[in-house]
């Protein structure tokens, strides 16, 4: 074909390319290269259909994927030609609402650096308005009622756009082209600051909370996902009195500060936790709490940790830079209730919490917590997916066979849909205990589906008969059902995160996990793929006395352990453990020796109770993995020796390694050094273990999942020791380690299993 012969491509482009200003950038390059043809959002993604001379549209074709919009994540772009058409100029074409609707949503994002200067501008239209957007930031997965993204398929719906917008919306050159948020003062939401019976205060709703909580009180303050509670971080008695209110003893609360300078006061911020911090997706990072910094003791009591972040809409930058402190900023919710999203329910509920309300009319459609992240080596490590993540998809090889629902754990609940080469993780659901998480999870489910245009024909679930998921996934009729394993699951989703789906050795660390002899599970070696798994070793079984009361007082586990390792001789060892709580062995130690309400477990959660008992951390927990994180404070990094725990057959003996730091601290060795030598300890206990499967197997690749795993130090212990060995080590980056990860898992394994089948079926035939 000549130089300057005209030509026509049809692309049609796959990916998070809706409502991130694709269509103005694809527009603005082939009008800069005088092409002809149109760009339309359809159900699929983007089509653009491009005609031109054949140089010109090579260029556009490859400056398409080299200049994408910033929030554009393209997955696929399939290319094929197109008859020549007539006509001149190149035209954005209205959406097309027909086909199946498979553009994923976007994820909500942070204020851009744009909206908030002009928000900050006292010349500009939009001068200290709460709601503004453009096409690179803004409210996405919440407001998003149904697909293609446009306006009125979300919950701006409402709100009819006045003349100036309008105009900004229609214009290819303008930052707010087809930005289906868009508002300004004239036309969009507004905020109203109502006292706790409901009543307007003030016509200055901003100025208004900032003079509240200057007061000590708690302001109700909805935000992108949710309602938040707040009140001054640095007021000791506010913040105690949040506590006492929200019913929540000791589990810390996060910190929204002002800016990136403000961050540095009150945290040993590293860049790049600072870097994670300023990100679009503005998770809570958990970082190193400064000494003296400004932030009362109640904040996160006991805790050298302190979960920041900073303003993501505008209605929080223009909050912070009135009230210039850092301030609480919590679920809107009591204890562990799902956080408050809707007007009516959070005024009900959380009357009697707020004293006031800073409310606003733009309703939240999809209900999203913060997300919470630790930086490791640079490299974000999850320990919450929601706002600013979800629902952004995964991309999964091999690609879902048949469409798979995963119905996701108990605790940290998230569930989980596989289509394609794509697994659409939820945001987190909460802990499926109340009435209120259970039909979140329910009603997400439905939206995903309409959302995702998924029907699912097979349902994966957990092993664990009481779980409310497992009970949910067994009442649906129609559907193929996929039990599976809670240790294999978290294993699997390490390899999903990490791109992966080869055969590796699996540590397996959390509290609780059904496992498949019934027996409560929790640490397990494991040698597995996405198909199946051995269990190549595990931690001794000891019994759970008293069950789930057993979780709540670690005590019982430090005195069950030191019973199965000195029998009575425990009661004379010197130790101010079994001074304190030695008159109350009794009822335990029966019920651990007769097996009377005491399944055996060989949690690694239990595990680390005992150690944190026995290292006078606590006797009581008012929040789950409370313990371990306290005890992972306590150690002393400096100590390099560990504890025995000698693997025997396939157990690793615990009962040892809780005997060596029991005697060791009866011989006067300080908490911190006896903390440091039991996490040092297990990581050599496990690194063996894995040089064991090794020889057995010329397995070569270690993946680390399950909650333990928040534990850091524990994780750089094994995984140093691991590398040091000559293992590869796969950890998690885009999902958590912890159960929140677990629907991951589930969904590729049903799916291997799955393509296991057909292979079979395939063979057989
Ligand atoms: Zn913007
Ligand atoms: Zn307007
Ligand atoms: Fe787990």
């Amino acid at each position: 074909m000549a130089i300057g012969e005209v030509s026509r491509k049809r692309l049609r482009v796959r990916g998070i390319v809706q409502g991130v200003g694709f269509r103005p950038f694809v527009y603005g390059l082939a009008t800069r290269l005088e092409l002809g043809g149109f760009v339309l959002n359809d159900a699929a993604g983007v089509l653009i259909e491009i005609q031109g001379p054949v140089n010109a549209l090579e260029a556009f074709r490859a400056r398409l994927t080299a200049e994408l919009p910033p929030l554009a994540l393209v997955e696929a772009i399939d290319e094929e030609d197109a008859p020549v058409a007539a006509g001149g100029s190149f035209e954005i074409r209205a959406s097309d609402g027909a086909g199946a609707s498979r553009a994923p949503v976007s994820a909500d994002v942070a204020t851009c650096v744009a909206c908030l200067e002009e928000v900050l501008d006292p010349r500009a239209r939009r001068h200290g308005y709460a709601f503004t957007n453009c096409t690179n930031c803004g409210p996405r997965f919440t407001i998003t009622r149904r697909v293609p993204y446009d306006r009125p398929g979300t919950t701006m719906a409402r709100f009819t756009m006045c003349a100036d917008c309008a105009r900004e919306y229609e214009d290819p050159r303008d930052r707010r082209f087809h930005a289906q948020p868009i508002a300004c003062p004239e036309c969009g939401p507004e905020l109203g600051l109502l006292d706790d019976r409901g009543r307007p205060l003030t016509d200055d709703p901003i100025a208004g909370v900032a003079a509240l909580l200057r007061a000590g009180r708690i302001v109700a303050i909805k935000g992108l996902g949710g309602y938040h509670l707040a009140c001054d971080a640095t007021n000791e008695v506010a913040v105690a009195e949040l506590r006492r209110r929200k019913h929540r003893e000791e589990k810390p609360f996060a910190v929204m500060v002002p800016h990136l300078e403000a961050a540095c006061r009150v945290a040993e911020t590293t860049p790049d936790e600072t870097a994670t911090l300023a990100s679009r997706r503005r998770p809570i990072v958990l970082v190193q709490r400064r000494r003296g910094a400004p932030i009362a003791p109640s904040v996160a009591p006991g805790n050298r940790q302190l979960g920041i972040m900073l303003p993501y809409t505008p209605l929080h930058h223009l909050l912070m830079r009135r009230f210039r402190r850092p301030i609480v900023l919590t679920s809107g919710n009591l204890s562990d209730e799902p956080i408050a999203y809707r007007d009516e329910d959070a005024l009900e509920r959380l009357a009697g919490i707020a004293d006031a309300f800073l409310v606003h009319d733009r309703e939240i459609h999809v209900r999203c917590d913060d997300s919470v992240v630790r930086v490791i080596d640079g490299d974000d490590y999850p320990l919450r997916r929601a706002r600013g993540y979800a629902p952004e998809p995964l991309t999964v090889r091999p690609a879902f066979i048949r469409p798979v629902l995963a119905a996701g754990p108990e605790l940290k609940h998230t569930f989980c849909l596989g289509v394609g080469e794509r697994a659409i993780l939820s945001h987190h659901i909460g802990d499926l205990e109340t009435w209120e998480a259970m039909s979140a999870f329910m009603e997400g489910v439905e939206h995903f589906k309409r959302v995702f245009d998924v029907e699912p024909e097979v349902v994966a679930h957990d092993l664990h008969p009481e779980y409310l998921s497992t009970k949910w996934a067994q009442s649906l009729d129609g559907v193929e059902r996929s039990p599976v394993q809670h240790h294999h699951a978290h294993i699997a989703s390490c390899l999903v995160d990490n791109r992966r789906a080869d055969r590796v050795i699996g540590l397996a660390l959390d509290g609780t996990g059904f496992g498949d002899d019934g027996a409560i599970w929790g640490c397990e070696v494991l040698a597995c793929d996405l198909t199946g798994y051995k269990r190549v070793a595990h931690l001794r079984y000891v019994p759970l006395a008293g069950g789930a009361a057993a979780v709540r007082e670690p005590w019982r586990m430090a005195a069950t352990y030191l019973d199965a390792a000195f029998g009575e001789r425990a009661r004379t060892l010197d130790l101010d453990f079994v001074r304190r709580t030695g008159q109350r062995w009794a009822p335990i130690l029966s019920l651990a020796r007769t097996g009377t309400n005491a399944p055996p477990t060989s949690s690694a959660g239990r595990l680390f109770d005992a150690a944190a008992a026995l290292c006078g951390v606590r006797e009581r927990v008012s929040y789950e993995g409370q313990a371990a994180a306290e005890l992972e404070q306590l150690a002393d990094p400096k100590v390099t020796f560990g504890y025995h725990c000698t693997l025997r057959g396939d157990e690793l003996d615990g009962v040892e390694l809780v005997a060596a730091l029991a005697e060791d601290r009866a011989r006067g060795t300080s908490p911190a050094e006896a903390a440091a030598a039991f996490h040092n300890g297990l990581a050599a206990a496990l690194v063996s273990a894995c040089e064991n499967v090794r020889a057995g197997t010329g397995l070569s690749t270690v993946a680390l999942s399950g909650g333990t795993w928040q534990n850091l130090l524990l994780l750089r212990r094994t995984r140093m020791g691991l590398r040091a060995g000559g293992f590869e080590v796969l950890i998690h980056h885009r999902v958590p380690p912890n159960d929140g990860g677990i629907s991951l898992g589930q969904a590729a394994i049903a799916n291997a299993c799955i393509e296991r089948g057909s292979r079979r079926a395939e063979r057989d035939g």
